[in-house]
């Protein structure tokens, strides 16, 4: 497969779209960010590495960090977590307050905004320095001791929180969370402030694509068994209410996050990120999607 022309096809057809949709602005330090830049890595199992444009800017990985906090929280508590979160896709937004409610406090998915906040709360009450082990933990998975969190974008996100902190405390109501709400918070936009390269995601998500290899990083250890089910969420439920559109078009699994960027794998294949910070109305990445969409087209391979 000729992945450096792949790319540079996707990277001339794409840009019909340029100047369409806009970045989010609910966070404020977000609406700073320059939206018209594109970057896409992509790297085989076998190692081999194909970028093209902005793929080494680095940029808020927003939600993506969801699948990082899930595989760590999984590896603490195994199939503990369904108790308190479930795994079926919400069909409303990342972050909805209706469906909560109805539901008596129990998050449809771990990828929605509610369902991380409850995987926080655990992992707040399972380590002894949870913000230490997650950082440790993607800047293994990344192979790369320079990741971090960014400090300005989780602030800015707490002074608008409007909405997440209504959801945090209507799982406190229902008893779905056991720490300080504000303690649950600030670890939530801490993981969401994470920076990160289209390259360092990529190489991020191999252990995920390559779900044989024994999973063990930063002392995170996952079964193949439950990296699979991970795989499996991320098909359903990471790409907000446009899950089943992502299918269609796609066929990956994969996660978005309102920066822009959107990490996916084939299975025993190869992992992809791409990035640009104009969003649709559902929250995803307008030249992203179209990207990916143009990949698994070209390559003529998805999961289906
Ligand atoms: N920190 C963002 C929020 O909680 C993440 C949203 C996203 O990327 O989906 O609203």
């Amino acid at each position: 497969m000729d992945y450096n022309k792949i790319l540079s096809d996707i990277y001339d057809e794409i840009q019909p779209l340029a100047g369409q949709g806009k970045q989010a602005d609910y966070i404020p330090e977000l609406a700073k960010v320059d939206p018209d830049q594109f970057g896409m890595s992509l790297e085989t199992i076998s190692g081999e590495m194909y970028s093209i444009s902005d793929a080494d800017v680095r940029f808020s990985i927003q939600s993506i960090s969801k699948v990082f906090s899930l595989a760590l929280c999984f590896s603490v508590v195994g199939d503990e977590l369904w108790k308190r979160v479930g795994k079926e896709p919400s069909g409303a937004a990342f972050n909805s307050l209706i469906q909560l409610e109805i539901e008596k406090g129990i998050p449809r998915n771990p990828f929605i905004n509610s369902g991380n906040l409850v995987v926080a709360d655990i992992l707040l009450s399972k380590l002894e320095y949870p913000e230490e082990k997650f950082i440790s933990f993607v800047r293994s998975l990344a192979q790369n001791e320079e990741i971090d969190y960014c400090m300005r974008v989780a602030h800015s996100e707490r002074e608008k929180s409007y909405l997440n902190a209504a959801i945090v405390n209507i799982l406190k109501y229902y008893g779905n969370i056991e720490n300080d709400i504000e303690r649950v918070l600030h670890f939530y936009f801490m993981m969401c402030s994470v920076e990160m390269s289209c390259a360092e995601l990529a190489r991020a998500f191999i252990p995920f694509a390559n779900h044989k290899m024994p999973f063990d990083y930063a002392g995170v250890t996952l079964t193949s068994s439950q990296i699979k089910r991970m795989n499996a969420i991320m098909q359903t439920c990471g790409f907000y209410d446009e899950a089943g559109e992502f299918s269609f078009l796609v066929g990956l699994p994969g996660k978005s996050g309102v920066g822009g960027g959107i990490a996916a794998i084939h299975p025993m294949r190869y992992s992809v990120a791409v990035w640009s910070p104009r969003l649709n109305d559902k929250g995803n990445s307008i030249m992203g999607m179209k990207a990916l969409e143009l990949l698994t087209t070209k390559t003529e391979e998805s999961i289906f």
